[in-house]
Parts: structure tokens; C-alpha cells; sequence
């Protein structure tokens, strides 16, 4: 490329493809095998066996990740809870203490407060607007901090540039869920972070038909954790590796198009009588919109709304939308909407859920590639009550 640093659409298409290509194909076949002739291989986890992560399709896929997220290396596995409960479980010992932010996917709040407790390891759940806590929380034996790029269902980003200072300044891993911003809008380790993490089920795959992790980083920190995770058995099968990496060469198109169409979608949804408040960081109400177009490249397709009355008032707004399906997940072509407090945060207990400022009339929208005059109709048909 004569030097010139390929953009993220350029890499999506070409990062990672195996040169020369493999009997000439273009698009990167199938391997669909478990197992691969030995070569002498001494290391174990060198050896040529699908669960080991290590198919022409897994490597293509670690290649074009980490290229991506500006990481030196990266590891796909078979759910972002594989990737999560891998990166954790390779980083913390039994006696370790987590720092983590208090909003976060349910999934991985009921992994940090209700699994990792069992296996010896604490954590603090810190409110990401008191800055002081995470110096106030730290202790001996923290050796990592967590957080996500933007929160689910909130989108509150924290201070992103200030975690990162704190983590090195008290020597501690830094992780982030970079799942909702992509690294079409956001590359955690050019920052600093010394982890990335994905629901590859989401943004990257984009088509809502595969189930997929991803971690994105050092290549010391990513051998730790592919080491763990060949013993925990979470591989992503190859076929799915081929799936997720068809998703990522449309990425960037997808990406820009669901932001400009959430962005005009939550201006709509701002000037409506029966919307009491709107979560979406391209809009200037948004208590870190300053931040968010300093560091990252778009705001998004993800939004959250609360409207004015009860639960009822928000399923039935939910029952009458024609477009957007009423099912958990994000990030795909299809718009997905959802009451969290019903579905994704029905593992939290009410306390927490307030706690978190979810409310139980709180509904989150991934807004797919419909036509957004076509989303809008439907909307505001489904709002008048
Ligand atoms: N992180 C975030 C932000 C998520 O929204 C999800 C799932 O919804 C996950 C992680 C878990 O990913 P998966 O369902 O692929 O295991």
C-alpha cells in the first residue's frame, strides 16, 4: 500500500486473507475439519486441531481482527461470553480483586458478582461518574479494571482516557467490551487499553445468525488467554469462523449507515410529546456527547428511550411496531428492539436494575439497515396511544 495505512474498510476486505490464496478463491473457503495432518509439532498447543483455534479460517480471522484494532495479535471464540469469561479467568487468580464498572451486559455482571466469587476472586462494582472510586476501590491484590465502551442499555461511556492512566499507573490490566462501538468507531488499544473485547455476535458478524467472541491484544495477553481457552473448549467452529468473516468485510458500510440512521432516529424520537428521555451519544443531551465525538469515529446504532407512563404504555408501543423485530441481540441488518428490564436485565434484581438506572419502562433499539424514513413511520404510528 506504499505506506499509506489502509483505512478499516480496506482492512476488513483484505487483512488477514491468506497469501497466495488458497487455490486461487477469492472469498476464503470453508475448512470445515477437525483435524490436520501432524507436522512435528512439539508444542501442544501448536498442534493442528480445530479446537485449538488454529484452522486456516481461525487464523485468517485473528489476523484481520487484530489488524482491525491496531493489536498485535487476537483469538475468535464460540460466544463473547467465551471471549469475557476466557480473558477473565486468564488474567485474575483465585485471591485476585476485579475492578469493574457497575453498568454492565448481564451476562457479565452475573459473571464477575455470581461465578467468580465461587472461584475465589472479588471485585468492586464502581460508578463510573466518581472518579475518585476507582482509587478509593483498589487494593493489594486488584490486577484488572473493566469496563465497556458504551454501556448496555445506557450508553454512558466513562472516562475512557482516564482508566486507562489509572490502570497503568497501578499496574493493572485494562479490559474493555468494545462491542457496541465496532472498530469501525472505536479502537481501545490505540488509546491504551491492553484489552479488547467483542461480542462478535453483534457489529462484527452483523447478520444476527452466528454466535461468536473475539479479544484483541498484546500477543503475550492473547497466548495467555488462547492457552485457557484450549482447555475450556470454547473454539468457534469453522463454519461460523466463515460466516463472521463474510460479516466483517461489509463492516464499515454497515456501521456508518446504522449510525446515521439511529442518529436521525433519536433526533425523531427527542422531539416526541410521549418520549420522556433519550440515550444515544450523537445527541447533544447526552451527558458524554463532548467525549464521544472526541474518541470515537461515530456514535453508533445503538439508542435507548424511556417513555412517558408505565410498563404497559411500553409493550404496547412494542406489540404495534411492524419493522423492528421484538427480540434481544444487536447489531445486525435486522432492527432488533427490546424492554431490557423484561429480557437482557432480567438477571439483575429490581434494586440493581434501579441501581444501574434501568428503568422497567426503558426500551433499547439496534437499528438494522431498513430505510430510516421506514423505521420513523413506524415508530411514530406505534407511539400514538
Ligand atoms: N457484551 C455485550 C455488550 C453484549 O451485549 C453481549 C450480548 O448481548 C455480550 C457481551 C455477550 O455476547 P454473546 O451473546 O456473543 O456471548
Amino acid at each position: 500500500m506504499g505506506g499509506r495505512e489502509p483505512s478499516v474498510d480496506t482492512k476488513a476486505i483484505h487483512a488477514g486473507e491468506p497469501r497466495p490464496r488458497i487455490g486461487g478463491a477469492v472469498a476464503m473457503p470453508v475448512f470445515q475439519s477437525s483435524t490436520y495432518d501432524y507436522q512435528g509439532e512439539t508444542d501442544y498447543h501448536e498442534i493442528r486441531y480445530a479446537r485449538l483455534s488454529n484452522s486456516p479460517n481461525h487464523l485468517a480471522l485473528h489476523a484481520k481482527l487484530a489488524a482491525l484494532e491496531h493489536g498485535e495479535a487476537a483469538l475468535v471464540t464460540a460466544s463473547g461470553m467465551a471471549a469475557i469469561s476466557g480473558a477473565l479467568l486468564a488474567v485474575l487468580r483465585s485471591g485476585d480483586h476485579l475492578l469493574a464498572q457497575d453498568c454492565l451486559y448481564g451476562g457479565t455482571h452475573g459473571l464477575i458478582t455470581k461465578d467468580l466469587p465461587g472461584l475465589g476472586i472479588e471485585h468492586t462494582l464502581i460508578d463510573r461518574q466518581d472518579r475518585g472510586a476507582w482509587e478509593r476501590a483498589l487494593r493489594p491484590g486488584t490486577k484488572a479494571i473493566y469496563v465497556e465502551t458504551l454501556t448496555n442499555p445506557l450508553l454512558q461511556i466513562p472516562d475512557l482516557e482516564g482508566i486507562v492512566r489509572f490502570a497503568r499507573e497501578a499496574g493493572l490490566v485494562s479490559i474493555i467490551d468494545n462491542t457496541f462501538a465496532s472498530p469501525v468507531n472505536f479502537r481501545p488499544l490505540e488509546i491504551g487499553f491492553d484489552l479488547s473485547l467483542h461480542s462478535a455476535t453483534k457489529y462484527l458478524n452483523g447478520h444476527n445468525d452466528v454466535i461468536a467472541g473475539a479479544a484483541i491484544g498484546s500477543a503475550a495477553l492473547i497466548e495467555r488467554i488462547k492457552h485457557l481457552h484450549d482447555h475450556l473448549g470454547g473454539a468457534l467452529d469453522p463454519h461460523a469462523c466463515f460466516l463472521l468473516h463474510r460479516g466483517l468485510k461489509t463492516l464499515g458500510v454497515r456501521v456508518r449507515r446504522q449510525g446515521e440512521s439511529a442518529s436521525r432516529i433519536a433526533g425523531f424520537l427527542e422531539s416526541q410529546p410521549a418520549v420522556r428521555r433519550v440515550n444515544y451519544p450523537g445527541l447533544a443531551s447526552h451527558a458524554e456527547h463532548e467525549l464521544a465525538g472526541r474518541l470515537f469515529d461515530g456514535y453508533g446504532g445503538m439508542l435507548s428511550f424511556e417513555l412517558q407512563g408505565d410498563v404497559d404504555r411500553a409493550e404496547r408501543f412494542l406489540a404495534r411496531l411492524q419493522i423492528p423485530i421484538v427480540a434481544p441481540s444487536l447489531g445486525g441488518v435486522d432492527s432488533l428492539i427490546i424492554r431490557p428490564a423484561a429480557a437482557v436485565h432480567a438477571g439483575l434484581s429490581p434494586d440493581e436494575r434501579a441501581a444501574s438506572g434501568i428503568s422497567d419502562a426503558l426500551i433499547r433499539l439496534s437499528v438494522g439497515l431498513e430505510d430510516p424514513d421506514d423505521l420513523i413511520h413506524d415508530i411514530e404510528q406505534s407511539l400514538m396511544d
